[in-house]
This record gives C-alpha cells, structure tokens and sequence, in this order.
C-alpha cells in the first residue's frame, strides 16, 4: 500500500477519542508522524500512543489545554523540535453544552466559544508562522452543520462553529499566496462520546432527518480530512465541506 503521507508531521488536537482519533490513526497509516493532545481522559490518550506506534511512525502525546494561548504555543514549539517539522494542522478538539438559551449561564457561553473558537485560534496561531516560513502547510478545522444551519439549544455551539466557518475563509485568503490550504469540514451527526447523552427516542427523529438513513462514524470525517490533505485537493482551499448524510441539504 502506498503511504500519501509518508515523512510529514501531522498535528490533531483532541486526537484521543472519536474524530479526532480516526484521524490521528488515517494519518500515521498514511505514514504521517502524529502529534496530539488531549486534556482530561489519560487513558484514551494512551492507547492511541500505542496504536499509532503500532503502525510504525512517531508519535507525540501531550495533555495540552487548546484554551491556554500560552501553554498551546509552547506544545507547538515542541512537537516542531521533537517531530523535525510541522506539514498539517487539524483543529479538531471541542465540545457541546446543549440548552435553551434561556437557561443558558455565561460559563455554558464561554466554555464553549473559549474551547471551539479561541483554542482553533491559539492553535492555528501557534503553527501559522512555520507555514508561512516555509511556504507550505494545511490547515483543517473541525466545524459543525450546527454553524451552517443553526441547531436549537446551540447558539453556543453554533455561534462557535459559525466563528470557525468565517475563520476559515478568511485565513484561506489571508494565506493562499505563501501556498498554504485552509480548509473545514462541517460534519452531521457522528457517533462518538459528544451523541451519548441522546435519549432512543431524539436518536430515532434524527435518523428520520438523514436522507442516507445513518449517523456517520468518525472514519466518515477522517476519509474527508484525508481527500482534503491529498494531491487531488491541491486546488481547493477556504472550503466548508458538509458532511453529514445529506441532513442540511435545503
Ligand atoms: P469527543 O467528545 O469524542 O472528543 C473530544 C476531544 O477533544 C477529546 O480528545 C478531548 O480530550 C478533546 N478536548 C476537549 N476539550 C479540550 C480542551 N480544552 N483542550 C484539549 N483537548 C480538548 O468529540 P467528537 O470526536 O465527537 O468531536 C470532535 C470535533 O468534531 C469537535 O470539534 C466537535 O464539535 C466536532 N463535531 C462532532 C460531531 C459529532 O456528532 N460527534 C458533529 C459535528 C462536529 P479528552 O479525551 O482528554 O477529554
């Protein structure tokens, strides 16, 4: 099998569980060397070190909080120096904290802007100079239907993902000329950890709301962040790819 990515060095935030861990795992199959943090769960992050090491590349594990500019800048600065370089980005980790707005705090607002929009901003921050230099470099950020259509009881998290949209665009224009891709990938439902809290009977009137009749899994994001890193995408860039079964077809 011809490994794509053979000699880069890849970097996915909140790479050890669900999406963020099917692309970490696509990356070094590719024969990428991986970087990723995480932030609570030490033991899902272990066992994607040894998976990863399994299939043969490097592999760099940190527990790294995205929202801390400073903490970001210097995990960075060392996956640059341990890894030899840095070729992708993949903005990955976030979080939901669903409710009405009427019944939402300023802690349910803030936890979810400072982890999906500023920690996508401390971490592209941190790796964008390096791009630049060496003209050359991918980003890809992890969005939302949710910031496309807006979703009830996520005006957090849509705000949040809506922010990641336009940043994208922005960034792909502000970049493009020093041959860096920024890139999105806005996915429906997917069944990780962030779906566990749905009853059978919410699961049951979402599925009706999929035209392909399924949620995805997290190798659905992974094989589009992988098409989107490849040879055959090298003309695309500032790109909210929807992925999610046809549920925001309007
Ligand atoms: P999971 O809850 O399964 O995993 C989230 C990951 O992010 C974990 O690795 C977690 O680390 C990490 N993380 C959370 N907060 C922080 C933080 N402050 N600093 C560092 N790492 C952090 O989520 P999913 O895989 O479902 O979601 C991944 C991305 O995909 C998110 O951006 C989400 O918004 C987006 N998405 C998900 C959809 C879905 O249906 N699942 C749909 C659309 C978009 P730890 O394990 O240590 O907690």
């Amino acid at each position: 099998m011809t490994q794509s990515l053979k000699g880069k060095v890849a970097i996915v935030t909140g790479g050890s569980r669900g999406i963020g861990r099917a692309i970490a795992l696509m990356f070094a199959r590719e024969g990428a060397d991986v970087a990723f943090n995480y932030h609570r769960q030490a033991g899902a992050a272990e066992s994607l070190e040894q998976d990863i090491l399994a299939l043969g590349v490097k592999c760099d594990k940190a527990c790294v909080d995205i929202r801390d500019f400073a903490s970001v800048k210097d995990w960075i600065a060392g996956v640059k120096e341990r890894l030899g370089g840095i070729d992708i980005l993949v903005n990955n980790a976030g979080i939901v904290q669903d409710k009405a707005l009427m019944l939402m705090t300023p802690e349910d607002w803030l936890a979810v802007i400072d982890t999906n929009l500023t920690g996508m901003f401390n971490v592209a921050r941190a790796c964008i100079v390096t791009f630049l230099k060496q003209k050359s470099g991918q980003v890809i950020l992890v969005s939302s239907v949710s910031g496309v259509v807006g979703l009830p009881r996520q005006t957090n998290y849509s705000a949040s993902k809506g922010g990641v949209n336009a940043f994208t665009k922005s960034l792909a224009k502000e970049v493009a000329a020093y041959g860096v891709r920024v890139n999105a990938v806005a996915p429906g439902y997917i069944e990780t950890d962030i779906l566990s809290t749905l009853s059978d009977q919410q699961r049951d009137a979402i599925l009706k709301n999929i035209p392909l009749g399924r949620f995805g899994c997290p190798d659905d994001v992974a094989s589009c962040v992988k098409f989107l890193v490849s040879e055959a995408a090298q003309y695309i860039t500032g790109q909210i790819i929807q992925m999610d079964g046809g549920l925001a077809i309007r």
